[in-house]
């Protein structure tokens, strides 16, 4: 409180230690924030931001409610901070926060405006002297003296005008009735509106983004997730899946697609792409990942769903879009039929393949035969790196839809419309090794 003075005359404040207290809680302010933005992005996923949040906003509203208090609710000071922080506030934390924070601060000036009405006394840095840091001597003055040498000064600048205030007493009961007539009848009313029109300019951006980003996220033609968006999903999901949680991709591909383009145009080839796309919606929940991969290519992402459930599913998707009926016209009407390649990558398989990133490949050599060839690769890709954490490798989107690929190329290979799994395929080859090695 070194700026709250007393000496044998009153009690003063002495603003130019003020001035360096306030840029001091500001300071503090933002290196608060700044920890709270390390710390809640360290934890939890960023969940425990909401609580950081909130611990921000209540001292900070405290510090307002100060300001306005001590300062006065019609200060420029208190003015700039209410608005300020109302408008950084939505853009650095909750909209929803910062907005109702700021209606409980216009409810606290109003409070002030009316408390001398109660009969409340608020303390008033305005009506304290202080010593004014422009003048050559320090003097005892207050604010509202200050404003009252300062409006004379004005006055005598404009002689001629319609200013004609006579005593010094009078310019300093203008000056008081200005500043609380501006103030609480026409700044607050205004501050408000700013910052309501902040916020609906916010949402207005908030709307356009969702936009960009829905058209940047979707396929144009069938309102898929576009590749990029299902690949960005489908990392997602490797990483958040839980530990004793299997995962299936299913890469669908149409069969014949071409002929059905050169034969019925390219508009019924949409139409079709449109359909199927409509079937595997209707087909899978709302946990599933189905984008469209390419051409007349679909990738779906099962998560936590075991190998023998989505070879029930890819049969099933498989027989919904044979039995899909594409009408041209009243005579003609033609059926589609797809391949599908699935791949099952356990919770074992993915802890090997977390095991395979941080230990050297030694260590993996004796589960050589058990292990599928997926995780061999990575083992000797690795071999002499060490990582800190067990975490999957950046490709294994790539590396799942591979194997997807495989599968969905011998079903193409074994006369198309079936489904054929990959890790049928591998345990098949694996037999064959231990059949041929004899062991
Ligand atoms: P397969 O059974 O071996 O998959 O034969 P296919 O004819 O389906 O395969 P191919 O890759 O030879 O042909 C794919 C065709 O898909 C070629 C391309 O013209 C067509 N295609 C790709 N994208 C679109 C699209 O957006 N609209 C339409 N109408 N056709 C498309
Ligand atoms: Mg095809
Ligand atoms: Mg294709």
């Amino acid at each position: 409180m070194v700026w709250w003075c007393r000496d044998t005359l009153n009690d003063y404040v002495n603003i130019q230690l003020l001035y360096p207290l306030w840029l001091g809680v500001t300071v503090t302010g933002l290196f608060i924030w700044w920890l709270i933005g390390c710390l809640s992005r360290s934890g939890n996923n960023g969940k425990d931001l909401d609580k950081w949040q909130i611990m921000f906003i209540v001292p900070y509203t405290i510090y307002i409610a100060v300001i306005i208090v001590m300062i006065g609710y019609s200060s420029l000071f208190a003015g700039v901070s209410l608005v300020g922080g109302a408008m950084l506030g939505m853009v650095l934390i909750k909209r929803r926060y910062a907005w109702r924070v700021f209606l409980l601060q216009v409810f606290l000036i109003l409070l002030a405006i009316v408390s001398p009405y109660l009969g409340i006394d608020l303390p008033s840095l305005r009506q304290l002297t202080v010593i004014y840091p422009m003048l050559d001597t320090p003097s005892y003055l207050n604010y509202n003296e200050v404003m009252a040498i300062e409006n004379a000064v004005a006055a005598s600048a404009f002689e001629s005008a319609t200013l004609d205030w006579d005593s010094m007493s009078e310019l300093q009961l203008s000056s008081t009735f200005f500043w609380r007539l501006t103030h609480v009848f026409l700044a607050l009313p205004k501050a408000v509106f700013i910052v309501y029109m902040f916020r609906t300019l916010l949402l207005i951006l908030d709307d356009s983004k969702k936009e960009v980003l829905l058209h940047a996220n979707q396929d144009e033609l069938t309102k898929l997730k576009n590749r990029r968006y299902g690949l960005t999903q489908m990392k997602q999901v490797l990483k958040s899946v839980e530990d004793h949680q299997d995962i299936s991709v299913i890469l669908l591909d149409l069969d014949w697609f071409k002929e059905v383009n050169d034969n019925y145009g390219h508009e019924i080839g949409d139409r079709v792409l449109v359909e199927v796309a409509q079937t595997l919606l209707q087909s899978l929940t709302d946990e599933t990942i189905i984008s469209r991969y390419g051409g007349e290519e679909f990738l779906i992402v099962l998560p936590d769903t075991n190998h023998d459930t989505a070879m029930i599913i890819a049969e099933q998707l498989r027989l919904s879009i044979a039995k899909q009926t594409i009408i041209v016209d009243d005579n003609i009407s033609f059926n589609v039929t797809a391949s599908l390649g699935l791949y099952t990558l356990t919770h074992d398989e993915r802890n090997c393949i977390k095991q395979a990133c941080k230990t050297p490949i030694q260590k993996e050599a004796s589960q050589s035969l058990v292990i599928p060839r997926i995780i061999k690769s990575y083992s000797s890709k690795r071999a002499n790196r060490q990582t800190p954490t067990a975490q999957l490798p950046h490709d294994i989107c790539q590396r799942l839809i591979c194997m997807a690929d495989k599968a969905l190329y011998e079903a193409k290979g074994c006369g198309r419309n079936q489904v054929v799994s990959a890790n049928e395929m591998l345990a098949a080859e694996n037999n064959n090794i231990k059949v041929l090695y004899g062991t």
